[in-house]
This record gives C-alpha cells, sequence and structure tokens, in this order.
C-alpha cells in the first residue's frame, strides 16, 4: 500500500466505492464520476503507478486485470461492445497514480477519443 494513494485505501475498503468484482489480486469498482452509462475502473490490489511502471513481474496480473475487465463487461450486459483504456502519464490525463483500466460502455463511443 503506498500511504495517501486514493485507490490503495479504496482496494483496502478504507474509502467507500461500489464494488462489482473482487479477487485475492485485483478489485472493480464503480467510477466516481461516470463517462458512460457502465464506468467501472479494474485495479490491482498492490500499489503499481501505472502502466510505465509495470514490468515483467506483473504481466500476470496485467492479463488478469484484462480479463476482469472482460468479465465486468460481460456482468453490465454490454454484448453490443465496450472500451477498456488505461491513461498513462500527465498527458494522457492520469489523474490517479495507481494503474487502472477503465471499462466504459453502454453508449456508442468516438474514435479517436479525445
Ligand atoms: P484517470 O484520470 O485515468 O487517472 O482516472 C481516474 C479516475 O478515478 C477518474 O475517472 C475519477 O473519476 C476516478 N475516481 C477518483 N476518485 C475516485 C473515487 N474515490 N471513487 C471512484 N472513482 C474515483
Amino acid at each position: 500500500m503506498s500511504p495517501g494513494c486514493i485507490f490503495c485505501r479504496i482496494a483496502a475498503k478504507e474509502i467507500p466505492s461500489t464494488i462489482v468484482y473482487e479477487d485475492g489480486e485485483v478489485v472493480a469498482f464503480r467510477d466516481a464520476s461516470p463517462q458512460a452509462p457502465t464506468h467501472v475502473l479494474v485495479i490491482p490490489k498492490r500499489h503499481v503507478a501505472s502502466l510505465d511502471d509495470a514490468g515483467d513481474a506483473e504481466a500476470t496480473l496485467l492479463a488478469a486485470m484484462m480479463l476482469v475487465a472482460k468479465k465486468v463487461a460481460a456482468g453490465a450486459g454490454l454484448a453490443r461492445g465496450y472500451r477498456v483504456v488505461t491513461n498513462c502519464g500527465p498527458e494522457a490525463g492520469q489523474s490517479v497514480a495507481h494503474l487502472h483500466l477503465h471499462v466504459l460502455g453502454g453508449r456508442p463511443m468516438t474514435w479517436p477519443p479525445g
């Protein structure tokens, strides 16, 4: 756990969130400021600051997060499609320095993103 990290505190249940999935390594919870009818964040329980901070040791964890994203989408009934995004670094708009996947769905989406 990284001191002061809001997502570490969510994973530790020190800060309330609406958890939709949890296992030994990964937690998924609803984004507090949803950008689509379904907007869930998938995080590792242990602190990894961003995709840039993940290395070979995180390969299994990264794969597990992607599979959780798929489970979240299936659980939300997003059969028509969904988007999985990670913002990495300030220019990409990362605002919380704890690796997370956004799972977005339930409305048509455009490409490229802004
Ligand atoms: P990013 O900007 O890619 O780092 O995404 C961070 C996301 O975390 C944003 O979509 C925020 O709305 C979301 N967020 C921040 N604090 C909380 C919180 N306490 N509970 C749920 N979502 C949060």
